[in-house]
């Protein structure tokens, strides 16, 4: 079943969003498909921009699930074209989100399942995991993977990211690909 997903707001800083009792967020370096997939998990098109758009991609956007659970969309990493400053700022807005969100379960990190990890998700877990920062890594574009490297793939970046195959869920938000284990487990953590 699709996640009934519903735009509610965007704010620039954490401090700006409605409180929530429960929520899972979504962060990852820009083009990741991170669009893709919140679009791919409530079978809608244009729920979260797909691509570069300036505007609602630079800001928090926070989505509502109907069983009262929330999903937060966070500002995606390292984009290349935008100038240093601007880049501190995504990044403090991140991380004030990430530190001090309270009703955070999980913080969904989205890894490219093709070239990933990459040295921006490195620093982001790392950081996470210095943080204590709750986080499980989605690696996306499993349609992108040979089928036969895709085992050796799943394995690199397993370690890339310092862990096991199993710790990983692999998504394919254009083919489909577990993207329904991905909502029901969304919906176990937010309504447990
Ligand atoms: P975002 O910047 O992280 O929100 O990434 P987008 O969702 O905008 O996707 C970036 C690019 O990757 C777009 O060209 C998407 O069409 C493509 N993309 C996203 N998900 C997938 C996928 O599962 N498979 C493939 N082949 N391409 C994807």
């Amino acid at each position: 079943m699709p996640l009934q997903i519903r735009f509610v707001t965007s704010a620039k800083r954490h401090s700006d969003l409605p409180p929530t009792p429960c929520e899972v967020a979504f962060v990852g370096r820009s083009n990741v498909g991170k669009s893709s997939l919140i679009n791919a998990l409530a079978n809608q098109r244009q729920l979260a921009r797909v691509s570069n758009t300036p505007g609602r991609t630079q800001l928090i956007n926070l989505f509502t699930l109907p069983g009262g659970g929330t999903l937060v969309d966070l500002p995606g990493y390292g984009y290349a074209k935008v100038p240093g400053r601007e880049r501190a700022t995504w990044q403090a807005m991140i991380e004030g989100y990430l530190l001090e969100r309270e009703g955070l379960e999980v913080v969904f990190v989205l890894v490219d399942g093709e070239i990933g990890p990459t040295k921006l998700d490195v620093q982001m877990l790392n950081w996470l995991s210095a943080s204590v920062v709750p986080h499980t890594i989605v690696a996306t574009k499993l349609d992108k993977v040979r089928s036969s490297k895709r085992d050796t793939r799943k394995r690199d970046l397993a370690a890339g990211c310092g862990l096991e195959i199993g710790d990983i869920i692999w998504v394919s938000a254009s083919k489909g690909t577990g993207i329904e284990q991905l909502q029901k487990h969304i919906e176990s953590l937010l309504n447990p």
